[in-house]
């Protein structure tokens, strides 16, 4: 926790019962994942964070490769709350942050009708979940207060293959 230097990494506190207490978790809304960064598993005394390269989490583009990327998780957006698909309010902010290449999140133009009856055009963001590696930064660039509209959870993880997306009913 000490080293990340975007303080992105908290203890928990009863999440993981109390056999947890006190293990670093990801909190997007106080910090991300830096892209170039593998300081907390440099440190790690345990192995509990794999000793990673920068090349092997492979977050920059031309320092690894995306397809083989280290993913902490997905982001999802909650449509409920975020400006352009509740409100009919322009924002791309989670866009301008992802910083993946190709960016994770992409846009969509779409025709809504504000509460004065107007006809707006606006760009709609969607996460590709191919690309996106759970860094946390669009959670947490997300301009609106308490909830954020899009985040991340560690579905999709590359460290256990029963987090992934869909449900695995064999
Ligand atoms: S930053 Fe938040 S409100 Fe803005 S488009 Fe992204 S999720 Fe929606
Ligand atoms: S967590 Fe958000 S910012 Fe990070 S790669 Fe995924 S969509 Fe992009």
């Amino acid at each position: 926790m000490k080293v990340c230097p975007n303080n992105a990494l908290q203890p928990a506190l009863v999440e993981a019962g109390l056999e947890g207490l006190w293990t670093p978790t990801l909190a997007p809304r106080i910090g991300y994942c830096e892209p170039s960064c593998v300081l907390c598993s440099e440190v790690c005394p345990t192995g509990a964070i794999w000793q990673i390269t920068p090349k092997e989490k492979g977050w920059v583009v031309g320092v690894g490769g995306q397809s083989q990327s280290i993913r902490l998780g997905t982001a999802f957006y909650d449509r409920g709350r975020c400006l352009p698909w509740a409100m009919a309010t322009e924002c791309i902010v989670c866009e301008e942050w992802c910083p993946v290449s190709p960016k994770a999140i992409y846009v969509q133009e779409a025709q809504v009708i504000d509460a004065q009856g107007n006809t707006k055009t606006l760009k709609q963001p969607r996460v590709d979940p191919s690309r996106c590696v759970g860094c946390g930064a669009c959670e947490f660039a997300c301009p609106l207060q308490d909830r954020p509209a899009v985040y991340v959870t560690s579905i999709g993880e590359s460290r256990s293959p029963d987090s992934q997306i869909l449900l695995n009913r064999k």
